[in-house]
């Protein structure tokens, strides 16, 4: 056991991970001596030129060199978490190569996911205050290590949500979000009997990576974890192949669904509409969309021609649902997540931490679903629920599909539909917003307020002409706070030369009123 600790532990620092602050995280090179966490050799570190790619040393005994994998020289704008409901940004500096297979991003866009959001609640396991948030994100390559073989600088790329090594075991089965060796979490592997892939920007137990809500990410396996794109596209057409086309479309892998199914798809937030868009493409005869947002249903309904639309808070879903496909439907997607209960009991017990997700929306799958169907989730669940309903998934004979999407599988048949404009990812985003805005973003999407489905956070750094876009409006705004300094510094003089007038001022009125008092006090006395 202790080996496996051991092996672990040199995992966790092999991929970049923290032995302290965000600034300060390191990588150890021992020159090749690595193992993974079974004991077996850690085969990307054999190839390891030298290790230090660019990383400032930071100390070197026995043997092991620690680098730094962040140039302090250099600074980058970063969305952070800083706890619940807590968006902050930062500047950090930017991070450099610490792997041969390593790429640095510079990033153009990148997306608020719907599972960001229970991150940015708080109710995932695993976060840190400084985390830098982002899984959904694409740019221009900047920098590669010497081991990248099929990205070069200046490629337009997006990045997966999902880090794959591509030579393991699960990457070699194509179960990419499975790979076994780029997520170092000790945790995880105690609450899963196992490790899920690495993800960029999505708390602890999945690696600590740093997100893609940034100027600049650096990106490990560059090979197998960036797609090259077109430059003639625009980025939002491209991005949400990163996560969210990729996993609406990943659902209906799962659900197996074609023109002789109908589909019932809960949560019309980005991922539920984007499945039901992809259930239409693939040819689904029915396609019904559940939610309690009105706005989101009728966005969803005037883009997706024939789409039929529930809204939970005025009717109810078994009923309406036996109206427009009796028996139920085939397939039943969970596009929704853990912490969204509709029942006041699982509300309680989740609020008393009896459990740490519910199983509300799932048992209303499983009860609205046709007899021998299939339930395809993609809503993220994390932890432990009462009252799943075993009963009727095993008695209809349903089966049960879930899991993280491997991106990596399906993104480039997907980027060729997006070309073709059989897809159209662009339908979900409402918002598209400068970096810096983040943590208004952040709250206009979690509290579904003006209109929001879906935020794209813009950089400005992207083509040659946008960076200088980038730098005038830099310019400009550095103008304008040197105009307000000057502005209230000259305030400042003026209420201080005031000041000193007035008390010039008051000090003559007194000695005007002790002058008259002398003579009305010697007038009083010749008197007399
Ligand atoms: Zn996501
Ligand atoms: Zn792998």
């Amino acid at each position: 056991m202790e080996a496996i600790t051991k092996g672990v532990a040199k995992l966790g620092a092999a991929v970049g991970l923290g032995t302290g602050d965000d600034d300060t995280r390191t990588q150890i090179d021992t020159g090749g001596n690595l193992q993974d966490f079974m004991g077996h050799p850690f085969e990307k570190n054999t190839q390891r030129s030298g290790g230090n790619l660019g990383g400032k040393v930071i100390r070197t005994s026995g043997g092991v060199t620690v680098t730094s994998n962040k140039d302090p020289e250099k600074r980058m704008r970063a969305v952070t978490w800083h706890g619940p409901k807590k968006i902050v940004m930062e500047e950090r500096p930017r991070p450099m190569i610490t792997d041969p297979t390593d790429a640095v991003l510079r990033v153009t866009s990148s997306a608020i996911c719907g599972s960001d959001l229970h991150l940015y609640l708080g109710s995932a396991p695993g976060m840190q205050r400084g985390d830098v948030l982002g899984h959904e994100f694409m740019g221009f390559v900047e920098e590669v290590g010497p081991e990248v073989k099929h990205v070069k600088k200046g490629d337009r790329v997006v990045a997966c949500f999902d880090i794959a090594c591509g030579h393991c075991r699960s990457c070699s089965r194509g179960a990419f979000s499975g790979c076994d060796i780029t997520n170092p979490s000790k945790d995880q592997e105690m609450m899963y009997g196992a490790r899920t892939a690495g993800m960029f920007g999505y708390a602890h137990v999945t690696g600590g990576y740093e997100g893609g809500q940034t100027d600049y990410v650096r990106v490990p396996f560059a090979d197998v974890n960036l797609l090259h794109v077109p430059k003639d596209l625009p980025d939002n057409k491209l991005l949400l192949l990163s996560d969210i086309m990729s996993t609406a479309w990943f659902a209906n892998e799962l659900g197996s669904v074609g023109p002789d199914t109908t589909v019932a798809i809960w949560g019309a937030g980005p991922g539920g509409i984007l499945a039901a868009h992809s259930a239409q493409v693939r040819g689904a005869p029915r396609i019904i969309l559940i939610d309690n947002q009105q706005y989101r249903l009728d966005h969803a309904a005037a883009r997706i021609p024939g789409l039929d639309t529930i809204n939970f808070g005025r009717e109810k879903v078994k009923e309406a649902l036996e109206r427009l496909v009796p028996g139920g439907p085939d397939v039943c997607i969970e596009a929704v997540g853990f912490h969204y209960c509709k029942s006041l009991v699982h509300a309680v017990m989740v609020k008393t931490l009896m459990e740490t997700d519910t199983a509300d929306i799932l048992n209303e799958l499983i009860y609205c679903c046709r007899k021998g169907g299939t339930i395809a989730c993609i809503g993220v669940y994390v932890g432990l629920v009462n009252g799943f309903n075993i009963g009727a998934l095993m008695e209809k004979g349903l089966t049960l599909k879930a899991g993280q999407t491997p991106v990596q599988k399906y993104w480039g048949h997907l980027l060729e539909m997006v070309k073709s404009g059989k897809l159209d990812p662009t339908m979900i985003i409402t918002h598209e917003l400068p970096i810096e805005d983040a943590p208004h973003a952040y709250k206009i999407f979690n509290d579904k307020t003006d209109g929001c489905i879906k935020v794209v956070l813009k950089t400005g750094m992207g083509a040659p002409e946008q960076q200088q876009q980038h730098k005038e409006r830099e310019q400009e705004r550095m103008r304008w706070l040197r105009a307000a300094l000057v502005y209230r510094m000259g305030q400042k003089q003026l209420a201080r030369a005031w000041l000193v007038r007035a008390k010039a001022e008051l000090t003559n009125l007194l000695a005007l009123m002790r002058d008259m008092e002398t003579r009305r006090s010697s007038l009083e006395r010749a008197k007399k």
